[in-house]
Formats: C-alpha cells, structure tokens, sequence
C-alpha cells in the first residue's frame, strides 16, 4: 500500500498503486473481484474525486503516447494519460492548440475528460468534452469499447464528466483549435468593485479568453475590486512553445507563512503592480497558465493542505450570490489567496454530469485551518445552493451529498452507468445516505 493525496493535500491515504506502462497491460487490471479500482492521472483535483481509499490505484502518466496525430486538420489521438503540458509541446509548432486548457497544463487528457474542465474561453467553445472527438473506454468486463456521440452515445455522455466511474479511459481523441503564433494579445483593467466585473464581462464577451482576479479581502464598497484581463490568440508571432517551470517549493511552507496579513499584502501588491494594466503582448504561458511558473506552489499552504471553493450560479443570481460569497469569505477572514471569477457560457456539454452553468463562477482557496474553515465551507455551499448553483467535483471535498446530488439532479444516470468495479471516495461521500 502507497499513500497517496490529491493537490489540496488534506491528507495522504493509503492505496493499492499500479502505474501500467503500455496499454495492454491494463487489460488485466479491471475484474469485478478485488478491491474497488480508480485512475489517478496527475492529481490535480483538489479533493477526493481521484483517491479511493483502501482500494487500487491505477497511475496513468506513464500512459502518454500519441497514438496518431493528422496535422492537416487537427485531429489527435493519444493514450489518456497524455498531459496538456506535452500536447501543447508537440502541437503548438504544427500550428495547433488544445480547444480548452484549464489554469494548470499539468493535467492528463484522461482527467480533462472524466472533469469536462473548462478555461478562460468557456463562452465560446464550451468544456473540454466538447471537442472529443471519440474515446477509448475499458470496462471490467474486459470489453474495450471505442465511444462517439454516435457510437455508444449514452456511455460517451457519461464519461464526459463523469469522475472517472465509467471505466478506464484508454485512449482520447479530440479536435484541436488553430493558431497562427503562440502569443496572446491581451487587455488588463482595474476594477473598483463587483458591478466593475460585470461590466467589463458583458463588453469582454467577443473576447476569446476573459477571466478577473478578486481581491477577496476587501469589504463594503470596494467588495469585488481586483483586474479583469482579456486575450485573444495573436495573428502574427512564432509557433515557440512553453519553457518548463523555473521556480520550486522544494518543501512545505510553514503554516503561518500565508495568514491574513501576508495575503492581503499579496492582493495589494498585485492590485498596484502598474505594469499589469493594459495591453500586452504575452506568451500563452503566463497568460493562461500562471500558477505553473512555480512548480509544488501547493506546498506554500504547509502541512495542513487547503481546500478549495468553485461553485457555478445561474446568471440571474450571479450578482448577489457572488457578492454573498465574498462578504462571508471577508468576514470570515480565512485568508484566501485566489479569488478567480468568471463567466460561463450557455455552449452545452455533451457531458451528463458536467460542472458548468450558463451564468459567473467564482473559485477561492483556504488554508485549512480545520474546522473554522468547514464552517465557511459549509456557509457558502448553502448560499450556492439558495441561488440555483452547483460546486464543481473536481475542487471539492466537503460538499455535502444533498448539495451534490441536488446540484447534479442528472447523477443517477451517471451511477446506472458506473462500471461496477470502480469507486472513488468523492462518489462514496455523496452518494452514501441517498436512496
Ligand atoms: C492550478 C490548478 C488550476 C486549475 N484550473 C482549472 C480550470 O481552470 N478549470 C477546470 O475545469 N479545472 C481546473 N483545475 C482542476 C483540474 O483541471 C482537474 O482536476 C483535472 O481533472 C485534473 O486532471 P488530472 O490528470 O490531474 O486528473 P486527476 O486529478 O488525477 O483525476 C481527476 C479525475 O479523472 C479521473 N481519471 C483520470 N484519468 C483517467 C482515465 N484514464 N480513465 C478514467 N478516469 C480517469 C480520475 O479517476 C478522477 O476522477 C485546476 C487545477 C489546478 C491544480
């Protein structure tokens, strides 16, 4: 048994770990006998939704080879555990692009799928589903079954954000984005408070990437301020693809190294960093992927890991619950140290249980300081839920298994589809009490 934990790092728990090499190994994973099995691509979920606690672990990163790749019009296949970081190596200098890159290119392809990530281009193109093409899916029953939105069709949508229950990806096949150069051209604004956003979002919405950073520190009037930064793929430029990171956190931070006071002098400081505002011309690698330039940041938030808030709302809501959350986050005084808001668009998912909504979405992280910050936790899952909203799965792990299941009323017939040998403790924990 290895132990095991997921990003936010609240705890390591111990598993049965295989890390197949080829893909005809994983033939003689599956079985219903045994242990409950899971995959675990590169553990950038937050919460539970890749740990399974007790039971077998299957490693995918080993699994990254691309199985063909047609250049002319843009189509990849490759193994599952392919990350978005060696895509984009491979793909950028023939002119190509991942459709939908989330804030980390550390994340496999496999991941993607079973999470339907989103980016900052949500309201024009939709979830990273959306541009799968086909998948290759094992099942315990030893079947490798090739899916499509005409091929299997029922399955595809369960395994388009369905947490990885449906079986063992093996392969992902998508449709990539063209680009011309690898830089983006990019606008930043100040925003004074909440309305600010809003604004700013409606004219940003012909925009290919928008995304605003909060100040989730400040109160009353200026609840909200923070930059709003929006790009678009440039015209001209080279095809250079992305450096790997510089920067390590090479141990755990002591846990007082983010309190209130140094976050909020974090916020400041980036508030009043002038060279932020205006347009720019930047490589994709800090414009989408900004956290990556410091490998192990997870680290900073010590011992104790942290947890994470992302929840969705409708856009009639999304106003008021987004100001709600922010004032509880303020009063609370937890300390978070992002507060990401966004748009989401009204593009469907092909996805069942998909996270996305059409309306704003707002992510925060907390240091865990126990139960002072499940409290919070709690606090804001409630405000969430009164306004029509859902938490996202893949960020989670303290949402309670109404909240879940009322969130994602279409969960049921995600579980008729699970495949029988596989189990996470996420869907442990919200399914447990319902009937
Ligand atoms: C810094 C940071 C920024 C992020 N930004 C965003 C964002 O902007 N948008 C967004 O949507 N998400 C975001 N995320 C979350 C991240 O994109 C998802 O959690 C993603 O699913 C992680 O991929 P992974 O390969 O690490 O998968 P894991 O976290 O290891 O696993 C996730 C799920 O995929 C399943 N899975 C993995 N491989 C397979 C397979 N081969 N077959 C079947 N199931 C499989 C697992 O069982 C699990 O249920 C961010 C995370 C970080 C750390």
């Amino acid at each position: 048994m290895r132990e095991v934990s997921s990003w936010g790092r609240l705890g390591r728990v111990p598993h049965d770990v295989v890390r197949p090499a080829f893909l005809d190994e994983l033939g003689a994973l599956p079985g219903t006998a045994g242990a409950p099995l899971l995959c675990y691509g590169m553990g950038r979920s937050y919460g539970d939704v890749c740990l399974n606690s007790g039971g077998r672990l299957i490693v995918t990163d080993a699994l990254d080879r691309i199985i063909r790749f047609d250049r002319e019009r843009g189509i990849l296949r490759a193994e599952a555990g392919l990350t978005i970081d060696r895509l984009l190596r491979v793909t950028v200098p023939q002119g190509w692009f991942a459709p939908v890159v989330p804030g980390t290119k550390f994340v496999t392809l496999g991941g993607a799928v079973a999470n339907d990530v989103h980016g900052k281009n949500h309201e024009h193109v939709g979830t990273f589903g959306a541009h799968v093409t086909a998948l290759g899916l094992l099942r315990s029953s030893g079947e490798m079954l090739t899916l499509s939105r005409d091929e299997n069709a029922e399955l595809f949508a369960a395994t388009i954000g369905g947490l990885g229950l449906t079986g063992v990806m093996a392969w992902v096949e998508l449709q990539l984005a063209p680009i011309t150069s690898a830089m983006i051209d990019t606008e930043t604004f100040a925003l004074d408070d909440l309305a600010d956003f809003f604004k700013r979002a409606e004219e940003s919405r012909h925009w290919t990437y928008t995304v605003a950073w909060i100040d989730c520190l400040a109160k009353g009037a200026h609840t909200g301020r923070g930059f709003f930064t929006r790009g678009r793929h440039a015209e001209k430029g080279d095809l250079t693809v992305h450096k790997p990171p510089r920067l390590d956190v090479p141990f755990d931070a002591p846990g007082f190294l983010l309190n209130t006071q140094t976050i909020s002098l974090f916020n400041l400081l980036y508030r009043h960093r002038p060279f932020v505002l205006g347009e720019k011309r930047m490589h994709y690698e800090p414009f989408l992927f900004p956290l990556d330039a410091v490998a192990h940041w997870n680290r900073l938030y010590g011992r104790r890991g942290f947890f994470q808030h992302q929840s969705a709302v409708p856009m009639a809501n999304a106003f008021d619950t987004t100001r709600k959350l922010l004032e509880l986050t303020a009063e609370f005084g937890e300390g978070s140290f992002l507060a990401v808001l966004k748009l989401f668009g009204d593009e469907p998912s092909p996805g069942l249980v998909s996270f996305p909504l059409p309306g704003a979405t707002l992510a925060l992280d907390f240091p865990n300081k126990g139960e002072s910050t499940r409290r919070l936790l709690d606090r804001m899952q409630d405000v969430v839920l009164g306004a029509g909203g859902r938490l996202y799965p893949a960020k989670d792990a303290t949402m309670s298994g109404e909240a879940f299941r009322t969130g994602f009323p279409a969960w049921r017939k995600l579980e008729a589809q699970r495949d029988p040998a596989v189990m996470s403790d996420f869907w442990r924990r919200v399914t447990a009490e319902a009937a």
